[in-house]
């Protein structure tokens, strides 16, 4: 069969894609490797956090709002995907990225409330506040059960007539899209949504402009009947001075805690994905000063991903530079997930041409640098 489409990658990024080309009008198969939400893939995890706070970063800010109301349209009565948990920022007295943030929701009118030290110690006495000094709760963020809205998303796409199938496509040779069973996969037009792979699909071109990087998660569980970390009690918490997330204990799963400073290098189809003890050590260390009552808890749960980084945190979504066919989207860097709607949305429409480029998302913007600077 002959397609308009094919969408390699049923991550967030590739299954949002095909969802929406298909409401568009086209014909799209969409292919995995592994299957949508798999485990080795970064939207596999079991929860993601969605907030509207981007520092001075208005696009991705817009890109979250946007999104959240999609992904709330696509859940319609399976409003478990999403648990309105809020998200509380946690600032120091000096704190450009938070008082951007603030400025920001003022600017775009978001939701949000400014709360003083001791309104902080009041509401969230789970949360020990060391240097923190004021903070921001963002109520209407919350956080998307990953895996199954993933694989809630590639459901609805192929409700709606989009093909699925699992297979793996190898390294484009002279624009020739192939299975690894030499199959070749007919389309128009190709987006390889790839998260981590992409640097192993296009070596030359990406192999030093996504670099992926190992990091660790850990659920701490709570004891029984203490409803002071559920959600609805404890909202997620966000400390980016100290590079450390939280959410609270969903499904019973505990108190997930991760740091986010980028890990060392990593491979998505071999690395084990087994946390290491000194990074076990390092969330023990934070979670006892930080949510003193957790002190010594027991780890219930652990996971490692990886995060597909560019070099400033930008996502990259372009058209190969030989193959004008081809569409590469991906550069999650640890704040993709929440961003799918938004980048289904937007990449449906640029392999068409009918919107302006933006310029952020360019494959000329991505160095071989590592130069965080969106979070
Ligand atoms: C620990 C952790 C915490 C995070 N927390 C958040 C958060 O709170 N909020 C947030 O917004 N974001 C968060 N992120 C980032 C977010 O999860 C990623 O940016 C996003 O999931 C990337 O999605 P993707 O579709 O680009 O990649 P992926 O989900 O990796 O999807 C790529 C898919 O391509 C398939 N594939 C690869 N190669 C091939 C091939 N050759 N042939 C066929 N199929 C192939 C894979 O099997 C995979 O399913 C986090 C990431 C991690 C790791």
């Amino acid at each position: 069969m002959f397609y308009d489409v094919a969408v390699i990658g049923a991550g967030v990024f590739g299954a949002w894609t095909a969802y929406k080309l298909r409401q568009a009008g086209a014909s799209v198969l969409l292919l995995d490797a592994y299957g949508p939400g798999n485990s080795r893939a970064s939207s596999g995890g079991e929860s993601r956090m969605i907030r509207m706070g981007y520092g001075p970063d208005e696009i991705y800010t817009r890109m979250a709002q946007r999104s959240l109301g999609l992904w709330q349209e696509l859940f319609g009565e399976r409003h478990n995907l999403f648990v309105k948990t809020g998200i509380l920022w946690l600032a120091h007295d000096q704190d450009p990225y938070c008082e951007a943030t603030l400025a920001t929701f003022q600017r775009l009118g978001i939701n949000y409330e400014r709360l003083d030290h001791d309104e902080l110690a009041r509401r969230f006495p789970q949360i020990s506040l060391g240097q923190v000094t004021w903070g921001m709760l963002e109520p209407d963020a919350g956080v998307l059960l990953a895996r199954r809205a993933v694989q809630a998303v590639a459901e609805q796409a192929r409700a709606i007539g989009v093909d699925y199938r699992e297979e793996a496509i190898t390294s484009p040779a002279r624009g020739l899209i192939r299975t690894t069973s030499g199959e070749e996969i007919l389309a128009n037009r190709y987006v390889f949504a790839c998260g981590p792979w992409l640097p192993k699909l296009f070596p030359e071109l990406l192999g030093e402009r996504i670099y992926v990087t190992r990091q660790e998660v850990v659920f701490f569980g709570v004891l029984p009947g203490d409803d002071r970390f559920n959600a609805g009690v404890m909202p997620c918490w966000i400390d980016f001075n100290d590079l450390v997330y939280a959410l609270p204990n969903i499904e019973g799963r505990g108190l997930k805690l991760a740091i986010d400073a980028h890990g060392p290098e990593f491979d998505p189809d071999t690395g084990q994905r087994v946390v290491s003890e000194s990074g076990l050590n390092a969330v023990r260390e934070y979670i006892a000063q930080r949510v003193p009552l957790l002190t010594g808890a027991p780890v219930t749960e652990t996971r490692v991903c990886q995060y597909e980084n560019t070099s400033n945190g930008d996502f990259l979504i372009d058209r190969h530079p030989e193959f004008e066919n081809i569409w590469l989207v991906g550069g999650g860097s640890g704040h993709g997930f929440k961003h799918g709607p938004a980048v289904g949305e937007y990449v449906s429409q640029i392999i068409y041409g009918n919107i302006t480029p933006e310029p952020r998302f360019s494959l000329a913007t991505k160095q071989n640098v590592q130069e965080r600077k969106v979070f």
